[in-house]
């Protein structure tokens, strides 16, 4: 079959139950499209053939046997942040590259247990910081929509791998923005869970307030299928929630949209750098859920402004304190012929570490001192509560808050905006990590350069059953999440 990279999850994992297709089969045809296709995108910064191959291999076992996971023997891509035992893990860092994982992420023990076979680790902005994976160490991976545009951030790695079907899935992390943004940038659906939905054991710290793992897909379907494996409680991550877990995939109905209030933030449509492009494909998705039964309810978020100050003084400040343990004595990169400790600390970490992590620790360790602790930390963590408050006061009247993802289209590789030009990007993204609120990203048209638009949806806690379904009785009535970039179709 040469057409295996275009089924759905569900298709899958229909094909390998029915045995019209091995696990082995399916992995191979994903490889061989890697070793080809790849090369032009560059999603994935290692690829785990041998061992993809032995997993195929003990799904086919468990599938044969006949009670195998509804994922068994379906590949996938993990970031390059989730630690993989025995398979280096970089974060997009110098200061990793040297690192193998002595043990997995649970995300990655989880896809291991229900039978996922791992491709690979695929590329990332270093340490989750960025918004383009330009700030990988290993250099820029394409936008398979534009190979010239990159493919969002941070986990732009997992978005292209999936938008160029060498991966029919990803996992991917979202601290501000970075599963949404990248899946917006490349056409694709991507669920940011609630906090503490997910477990962030063995997941590289970031911000940890504000970290979460979460599923990046063709569509709402395929993602509820990778959550069913990944969501619950973790007792080694103490801030995973111990709450019952939906089954996702049963839970998607067809019913969603009807009588859905759907918050439309005033402040939200008038943001100075709002593409008018990405307004109006955004403005036609809700006339379409509109259509479908939904209404649209104005909403007032008056700390809007607040977004992009507050997220980009509190990650940076844990930021800050989470790369502390980086040093060039535990693990990680040493500096050649250290003159003395002090020497040894200061050139290991200067060359570990790019520009864009170097600004962030500076901003945030001057953030946490002594003098300005209060005046900068303390006041953001105050500004956040409000940031909070404003949400729940909203879904007070309405079940979802809609906005873009991104006020723009993905940008050309090398573009140089400022690092304020580039946090401002992140302005409808930033709040949702803030509150600890689930949302998704849906793919909703294209510009006029044929690059992907997409339409954000917001949830209150726990509400990614619903988010889910409200995309997915949308991708029913639609075809957007169905088209495909050039070089997807391209055969290996
Ligand atoms: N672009 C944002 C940042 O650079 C968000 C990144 C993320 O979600 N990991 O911090």
């Amino acid at each position: 079959m040469t057409d295996l990279h275009r089924l759905s999850i569900r298709e899958l994992s229909e094909g390998l139950k029915t045995a019209q297709f091995s696990s082995r089969e399916l992995t191979e045809h994903y490889l061989k499209r890697i070793a080809h296709i790849d090369p032009k995108v560059k999603s994935y910064v290692t690829v785990t053939a041998e061992q993809a191959l032995a997993e195929a291999d003990a799904a086919d076992a468990a599938l044969k046997s006949g009670n195998a996971h509804a994922l068994a023997g379906i590949p996938l891509a993990h970031k390059d942040i989730f630690c993989t035992q025995g398979i280096k893990t970089t974060a997009g860092s110098k200061m990793l590259d040297n690192f193998i994982s002595p043990y997995d992420a649970t995300v990655v023990v989880k896809a291991k247990a229900a039978g996922l076979v791992t491709l690979g680790k695929v590329n990332m902005d270093e340490f989750a910081m960025g918004s383009t994976s330009e700030n990988s160490y290993v250099g820029a991976t394409s936008n398979p929509w534009a190979l010239d545009h990159v493919p969002g951030g941070s986990s732009g790695g997992s978005a292209a791998a999936v938008a160029a079907d060498l991966a029919p899935i990803a996992t991917g992390t979202d601290t501000g923005g970075s599963i949404r943004q990248p899946a917006s940038f490349c056409g694709l659906t991507g669920l940011k869970p609630t906090y503490g939905r997910v477990s962030r054991f063995g997941m590289i710290a970031y911000a940890s307030s504000l970290d979460q793992g979460g599923p990046m897909a063709r569509s709402a379907e395929d993602c509820a299928y990778l959550m069913n494996v990944i969501a619950g409680h973790d007792a080694k991550d103490s801030t995973s929630i111990n709450k019952e877990v939906d089954d996702y995939v049963a839970n998607l109905n067809g019913t969603a949209v009807k009588g859905l209030r759907i918050g439309i933030p005033k402040q939200y449509f008038n943001v100075a750098g709002l593409d008018a492009d990405v307004k109006a494909r955004v403005e036609e998705s809700l006339k379409k859920l509109e259509e479908m039964g939904a209404t649209l309810v104005e909403v007032d978020l008056n700390m809007t402004e607040a977004y992009v100050p507050t997220y980009y003084l509190i990650a940076p400040a844990e930021a800050s304190s989470n790369l502390s343990r980086f040093d060039g004595v535990r693990y990680g990169y040493r500096c050649e012929n250290p003159v003395d400790l002090m020497d040894l600390y200061k050139r290991s970490r200067s060359e570990g570490f790019g520009a864009e992590v170097q600004r962030r620790i500076l901003i945030g360790t001057y953030a946490l001192s002594a003098g300005y602790y209060d005046a900068y930390y303390v006041k953001a963590q105050k500004v956040r509560r409000l940031i909070q408050q404003d949400f729940l006061k909203a879904f007070e009247n309405v079940d979802v808050i809609a906005a873009p993802s991104a006020p723009t289209t993905a940008y050309k590789i090398g573009a140089n905006l400022s690092p304020t030009e580039m946090y401002l990007g992140d302005i409808y993204t930033l709040a949702v990590n803030l509150a600890g609120l689930p949302a998704i990203n849906a793919p909703v048209g294209f510009d006029k350069d044929s690059l992907p638009v997409g339409l954000q949806l917001i949830g209150n806690y726990w509400s990614e059953s619903q988010l889910l379904s409200i995309v997915h009785q949308y991708q029913q009535n639609t075809d957007w999440h169905t088209k495909r970039a050039a070089i997807a179709e391209e055969n290996a």
